[in-house]
């Protein structure tokens, strides 16, 4: 079925357009890229100016409550274009739409769309409902069919050289701050076959970086099977190390308890792997892991951290972490300091802890005063920026490669690109260079943001064939 053609000024129909705003992690983003390939599929154009689509789509978050207050705030200031284009179709798709459901129509009777994070798949006919005459359509839960299609449509990807793949879908564990296990499902992954197919064919049309992406991406295959059998993300970092081409292959996130031998192994010999993981800790202090039912302590944190280094000596990692978890005493709270010391990440991301409905948390007494909260973010963060300048500064006199990704916006005649552990670099503009190459560099200095690079060799020859005019 395709979309009616719109009725133009001059009475001559004109095609459909939508616009669509993404909220949220980057597996929101990558589901974005497959909504728009539905879309365009059926004869819609994307308009990036609101106030000239037919179609109004937020594909939204539930983490936190001030992403959820912020679409409801676009939604509101919706209802005046609504009001004078009745025929406009808003629709709310993802977490938020999922937790919401129903009451979503009665805080935005101008909402005429709601489906949830499972079943986006099925979007435009659900929008064909909605133009049929049908008021309030609502698909929440699992959907008939897998969320990704076995063979994903290129014509929502961007262009340029990094892509992401979704590898698995939901979680199975269940922290008790965390809404995504009820909004998301359990998990689902996809067959090998499927996502090596899909990263050729995006290698084939010139992404060199493809980030995975999952939950908890570390139980990759826990689905599909046991034993020897069963698919796992080490034998899929082998089976990618096979597609030539593929300058880059990152792990997007990681969960400690999952995190083995095998796997540690699997990225040691993969060229490929991005030595720059996700693998949040969350918080320093057992008492508050044990609160937070995350599934370790911080000993196995720190033996996984040991396997992982002892592999890859060079390896960065990333955390993230809430403060003000409900009974966080400033004693919990300077271990995270510790551990974030101990272990020192290059990069992470702090969250002041807010109650999320539906979660066991949410019926723990919210006891630290949000100035404590606001207090201690501040202070892990500048603890952060100070761990992060001493590893990059450590890096300085080292040789690495650098995958360029773009012009820098900062530094005019300068590409901006990341080393094979994860800094970010700058390098001087030259012949044969662009997005995609990979480049042999000394690693000279630091501007106190990104390490100063210089070519040390001609880049890959592979790299100049496919890099990207800009
Ligand atoms: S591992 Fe915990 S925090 Fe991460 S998605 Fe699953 S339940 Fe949420």
């Amino acid at each position: 079925m395709t979309a009616p053609p719109a009725v133009g000024s001059a009475g001559s129909p004109r095609t459909r357009s939508f616009h669509l705003r993404v909220f949220g992690c980057q597996m929101n983003f990558y589901d974005g890229e497959l909504i728009r390939a539905a879309f365009a599929r059926r004869g819609w154009r994307e308009s990036r100016d609101p106030d000239r689509a037919d179609l109004h789509l937020f594909h939204t978050c539930s983490v936190r409550e001030h992403a959820e207050e912020r679409v409801h705030s676009l939604l509101g200031a919706l209802k005046r274009a609504k009001r004078e284009r009745p025929e406009l179709v808003v629709g709310v798709v993802g977490c938020m739409a999922e937790r919401e459901g129903r009451e979503l129509f009665e805080r935005e009777p101008h909402v005429d769309l709601v489906c949830g994070s499972r079943r986006f798949p099925e979007l435009p006919d659900l929008v064909e409902r909605v133009l049929g005459g049908e008021e309030r359509v609502l698909a929440l839960g699992e959907g008939e069919a897998p969320v990704d299609a076995a063979v994903r449509d290129l014509g929502g990807h961007p262009g340029g050289p990094t892509a992401q793949v979704a590898v698995m879908r939901g979680c199975d564990l269940n922290c008790s701050f965390c809404i995504v296990p009820s909004v998301r499902g359990r998990v689902v992954s996809r067959p090998p076959a499927e996502v090596v197919d899909e990263c050729r064919r995006l290698v084939d049309a010139g992404v060199r970086e493809i980030s995975l992406l999952g939950q908890t991406i570390d139980a990759y295959g826990a689905d599909l099977g046991r034993g020897g059998d069963r698919p796992r993300l080490g034998r899929l970092l082998d089976a990618l190390a096979e597609i030539e081409g593929l300058a880059r292959v990152r792990l997007i996130t990681l969960h400690p308890a999952y995190c083995d031998e095998e796997l540690a192994d699997a990225m040691a010999r993969s060229p490929q792997f991005l030595r720059l993981l996700p693998i949040p800790l969350q918080s320093g202090s057992d008492r508050i892991l044990r609160a937070m039912r995350r599934g370790y302590t911080l000993d196995l944190y720190r033996r996984r951290i040991d396997l992982l280094r002892d592999r890859m000596p060079d390896l960065e990692l990333v955390s993230d972490w809430i403060v003000g978890f409900p009974g966080e005493t400033e004693r919990d709270f300077a271990a995270s300091e510790a551990a974030m010391r101990e272990f020192g990440f290059l990069q992470s991301y702090v969250f002041q802890y807010s109650p999320r409905p539906g979660t066991a948390a949410a019926a723990l007494a919210d006891d630290v005063p949000t100035p404590v909260k606001a207090e201690r973010n501040r202070r892990l963060l500048d603890l952060q920026h100070e761990l992060a300048r001493e590893r990059t500064a450590a890096m300085v006199g080292r040789e690495a490669e650098v995958l360029i990704e773009a012009p820098s916006e900062r530094q005019p005649g300068r590409w901006v690109g990341r080393t094979g552990n994860g800094h970010r670099a700058l390098l001087p503009v030259g012949p044969g260079l662009g997005p995609g190459s990979l480049v042999p560099v000394r690693l000279e200095g630091w501007n106190g943001r990104e390490l100063l690079a210089r070519p040390r060799a001609a880049a890959d020859p592979l790299a100049a064939a496919t890099a990207f005019a800009v």
